[in-house]
């Protein structure tokens, strides 16, 4: 086995790491873990440390780290049949049994699964799916997307244009002209502190409809949106948002994409975040929780009006010019089949609900009160607590303080939990795998108010 820092020095020398300082990395200033097995909501790095892991990876290990379930079906695939495309109706029983577990699932107006690998280029199928539809219908002219301020869609170069959150932008030339950004839901962060929630949701609403107006709805072919912002900052949207929105929608005939890499399959204690905050999508996001990323795996979930339109186009034009060479990955799908067979049979989902609201309360309890605390919020399996300096006058703490940073460091060294330090604001977030404890719930609180107190008194 290769030493500890001879493993340090050739990732320093050969590894570019994804939303990284690059160049602290490559000069080891900055630290690096190398992550050797886990289990359960614990990690285990190879210094030795074990770590309660908060936030399930990239809130994607919902199921727990080690299941020998998801891995044998894995490895039994491997052995049968490891790899074969689904180009020109090819399948296998796992990608095929797979898209009848998740549309056995979904909202029951949606019609088919196509699958590719991550959550960004599932975003990037969404946006081809939609400029195909308009194109189809005779409408070549109505193809911008809107997205929100502090959405997560992705890091490609439109669903990094979709993404609302400055640092997948600055110095990479996006967004691109097709995507233009609203107001994001965040009521604590609203303009005008006199607002009320309910006339936060009108001033969302009246922006959304002047950002029509302005661009011409016959310009605008989608809208999309995590049912909850989640790299934004882990934002439960204010009550009647989803519906007022879905109106104007509506009205100016415009489709609705739920990017539910996050929230699909039980993160909010409810199977999709679709049903949790009654969205009507015409296409769904999967991705993370399909497989708990045991294998990589995403998911478009079209609905009947629009598989209509995308069947009358290949009638019209041929077969549809989309598809990756790993679209259905064989050991994805078997990875999706057993991790959803799991999520039932352990009732991880009811888990989730009801750890989840304990784990919301006690951190509420526990820190709500704390001067430097504004807010404390969530649903289901997924919260987050914000710092600020000032909380009568709401005023933010100054970004080069890295509060929320500080934080999740002293978290981790004092208590080796893990959460994440949200990129945008002092925000603290937890989003831990379904099967977490109640005792743990309350390791994650008690940690977490230590480390308040020591970075903020
Ligand atoms: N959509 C949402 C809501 C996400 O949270 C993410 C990733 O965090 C993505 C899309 C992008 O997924 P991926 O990183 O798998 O490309």
């Amino acid at each position: 086995m290769l030493r500890n820092d001879q493993l340090d020095q050739w990732d320093r020398d050969n590894f570019f790491h994804p939303s990284t300082h690059l160049a602290q990395h490559a000069r080891g200033e900055s630290p690096s873990r190398v992550i050797k097995t886990a289990s359960g909501v614990h990690i285990e790095d190879r210094d030795g440390n074990r770590l309660l892991d908060a936030f399930a990876g990239l809130y994607c290990v919902n199921v727990g780290y080690g299941r020998t379930e998801i891995a044998d079906a894995i490895a039994a695939q491997a052995h049968e049949l490891a790899y074969y495309h689904s180009y020109v109706g090819h399948g296998t029983e796992a990608s095929i049994t797979l898209s009848k577990m998740i549309l056995d699932r979904a909202p029951s107006h949606m019609s088919k699964v196509y699958f590719g690998l991550g959550g960004s280029d599932a975003n990037e199928t969404n946006v081809k799916l939609v400029w195909y539809f308009n194109n189809i219908l005779g409408r070549p002219q109505k193809k911008k997307i809107i997205s929100r301020w502090r959405g997560y869609h992705g890091s490609g170069i439109v669903t990094g244009s979709l993404t609302g959150l400055e640092l997948f932008h600055k110095k990479f030339d996006l967004p691109v002209e097709q995507v233009i950004h609203t107001t994001a839901p965040y009521y604590y962060r609203r303009e005008n502190l006199d607002q009320t929630e309910a006339q936060f949701v009108d001033q969302c609403v009246a922006d959304l409809e002047a950002l029509i107006d302005r661009e011409g709805a016959d310009t605008i072919a989608a809208f999309i949106g995590e049912p909850m912002l989640g790299t934004g900052g882990i934002v439960p949207p204010p009550a009647g948002y989803w519906a007022a929105i879905q109106e104007v929608l509506q009205k100016h005939d415009i489709l609705l994409i739920a990017d539910e890499v996050v929230t699909g399959f039980g993160r909010l204690g409810t199977m999709f975040g679709s049903e949790h905050y009654g969205i009507t999508p015409d296409i769904i996001t999967i991705a993370k929780g399909l497989t708990s990323a045991y294998a990589p795996l995403s998911g478009s979930i079209v609905s009947d009006k629009v598989w209509a339109v995308l069947e009358r186009g290949t009638d019209e034009n041929g077969p549809i010019g989309h598809g990756w060479t790993y679209s259905a990955h064989p050991i994805g799908a078997a990875a999706g089949v057993a991790n959803l067979q799991l999520l039932d049979d352990l009732n991880l989902i009811s888990n989730a609900g009801e750890v989840g609201a304990y784990l919301n309360g006690a951190l509420r309890d526990a820190l709500a009160d704390h001067p430097h605390v504004g807010e404390v919020r969530g649903e289901g399996m997924i919260c987050a607590v914000e710092f600020v300096k000032d909380k009568d006058n709401r005023v933010f703490f100054d970004p080069a303080d890295k509060i929320g940073a500080q934080i999740s460091g002293k978290l981790l060294e004092q208590d080796k939990i893990i959460a994440r330090a949200m990129p945008q604001g002092d925000i603290l977030g937890f989003a831990p795998p379904f099967c977490l404890s109640r005792a743990e719930a309350d390791q994650v609180v008690e940690g977490t108010l230590r480390a308040v107190k020591t970075v903020l008194g």
